[in-house]
């Protein structure tokens, strides 16, 4: 579902990802774990063209992502096909960024009306379901101000969840979050993990809930997949000795 093959991301003279490939299989939970400022939300923001790669070729759902195919080679895709590969992958960030000006329920409303072409009354239908989901039914009127930051970040799942993507991109979705308000945000990413056929790709550092969701983890480090095993394997047999190092430096600053 997501292929990066020998992609190369550069800020100035700064190689930020040399020559990353990996690849996530359709409905699979990837985890992408590693060091700050080692390239994870640069990889999250090229999947969602938010930045151009500098070499190499992504591609989503058998498709280049920012590529098309003209006269047998590869040139960059024009606009019309970045806005169509661009609606099947949802992300949520560390900021909720919700809509302070709406209401939940026109925050998540919005987009597919807008850019799915959805009526009001289906989005509206559409956002009741998925505020149940995220247990916020009784929050459709209030205004983001008026949330927790747990409640906010539930909201802010619902709204990417509205657009029906295939992919959902997660970074560090619970790093903003007072203490007591990240398991409620987990569960819920736990539950739409289990019983939607949505492929993740996560960046996180709650190690336990890695554990319990992925079907794989990633550590990366200087832009490069250093280790990719299961998560058994991973977090309690890491063959790098660099992964160690960096699980045991997580296991000391949450201590
Ligand atoms: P992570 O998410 O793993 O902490 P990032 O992907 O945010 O890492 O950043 C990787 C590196 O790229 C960092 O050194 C960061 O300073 C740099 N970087 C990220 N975005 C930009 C940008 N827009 N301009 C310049 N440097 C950037
Ligand atoms: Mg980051």
């Amino acid at each position: 579902m997501i292929q990066f093959d020998d992609v190369v991301k550069k800020f100035g003279d700064h190689v930020v990802l040399s020559d990353l490939s990996f690849t996530v299989k359709p409905g699979e939970f990837v985890t992408l774990i590693g060091p700050s400022g080692s390239g994870k939300t640069t990889i999250l923001r090229l999947l969602m063209t938010l930045e151009t790669v500098d070499g190499g070729t992504i591609q989503v759902g058998g498709e280049y992502l920012s590529h098309e195919e003209r006269d047998g080679r590869l040139v960059t895709a024009d606009e019309k096909h970045l806005r169509r590969m661009r609606k099947r992958i949802g992300m949520v960030f560390q900021q909720f960024n919700l809509f302070p000006n709406m209401k939940v329920l026109q925050n998540i409303t919005e987009a597919p009306v807008r850019a799915l072409g959805l009526s009001k009354a289906e989005a509206e239908q559409r956002a009741r379901e998925l505020l149940d989901m995220v247990g916020l039914s009784d929050k459709v009127d209030a205004h983001p101000m008026q949330l927790s930051g747990g409640q906010q970040q539930r909201v802010a799942i619902a709204r990417a969840l509205a657009m029906r993507p295939e992919i959902l991109l997660l970074d560090e979705v619970t790093s903003a979050l007072d203490p007591e308000l990240v398991a409620g945000v987990l569960n819920v990413l736990k539950q739409i993990a289990e019983t939607t056929d949505i492929t993740f790709l996560c960046v996180t550092h709650e190690m336990q809930f890695a554990q319990d969701v992925s079907d794989r983890v990633m550590m990366f480090d200087q832009g490069r997949v250093i280790e990719d095993a299961a998560p058994e394997k991973l977090f309690t047999q890491p063959e790098q000795e660099r992964t160690r190092a960096f699980l045991q430096a997580v296991i000391d600053r949450s201590a």
